[in-house]
């Protein structure tokens, strides 16, 4: 049984429990926006790193070792997850108040306790169009139907493990280049296909609005 401190607080965690475990046991929250519980790691959204003896490490994909001295709650570590928040916000479409995930986005939370701001990194975005197939096809949806924004989608990868872990027969993928890459279906088919039989669950899991039911409004900016 491994003991490790976590900003200087003493925990005993079993045998393979990761650092992201330790803290929960702790009581500590370490942000993550591509981590789900019973999965592998992604490390794609990278806002779970800490500093382990000068490193920097993931804490949702290492293991908890004998005399980890783990740095979480630092001015250090802070200013890091608010740059992590911030790129990602310059890709995202800010549609916070018309967004029907409203506080539930866990990127907007985070954003809000690392006290980062959208216009830092603002340029060039992905998804600028609009939906899987514009704009016209988000407005045209009819309520219940899987509406995917990739303006919103900031490609944790979660929606993709979920509908792998439920052997759904068509699966999806990331595909494109650059600004351009976002979630697809193979054959043509519809992101809805994708996901099957998954879609509520990957609604759900979604951090952000790029996956959602009926027909979303469309808005202005608002940081
Ligand atoms: Fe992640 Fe949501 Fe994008 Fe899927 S649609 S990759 S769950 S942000």
């Amino acid at each position: 049984m491994p003991r490790l401190t976590i900003d200087q607080r003493e925990v005993e965690v079993p045998p393979g429990a990761t650092i992201l475990d330790a803290a929960r046991q702790l009581g500590v929250e370490i942000p993550t926006l591509c981590f789900l519980d019973g999965h592998a790691p992604n490390t794609t959204c990278m806002l779970c790193l800490v500093k382990v003896g000068g490193r920097w490490v993931p804490s949702c994909a290492t293991r908890a070792e004998e005399g980890m001295q783990v740095e979480n709650d630092t001015d250090e570590v802070r200013h890091l997850r608010r740059t992590g928040l911030e790129l990602l916000l310059s890709d995202h479409q800010m549609r916070c108040r018309e967004c029907e995930r409203g506080d539930g986005c866990k990127l907007r939370r985070y954003a809000r306790i690392y006290g980062a701001r959208a216009a830092r990194f603002r340029g060039e975005q992905r998804g600028e169009k609009g939906g899987e197939k514009g704009d016209e096809s988000i407005f045209a949806a009819r309520p219940g139907d899987v509406i995917y924004q990739p303006g919103k989608c900031i490609l944790c990868g979660l929606c993709i493990q979920v509908v792998e872990a439920a052997a759904e027969p068509l699966g999806l993928a990331f595909t494109g280049r650059g600004f351009n890459v976002q979630l697809s279906a193979p054959f043509g088919h519809s992101i809805a296909d994708g996901l099957g039989q998954a879609a509520a669950r990957c609604i759900e899991v979604c951090p952000t609005g790029a996956l959602s039911l009926g027909r979303p409004s469309g808005g202005t900016m608002n940081e």
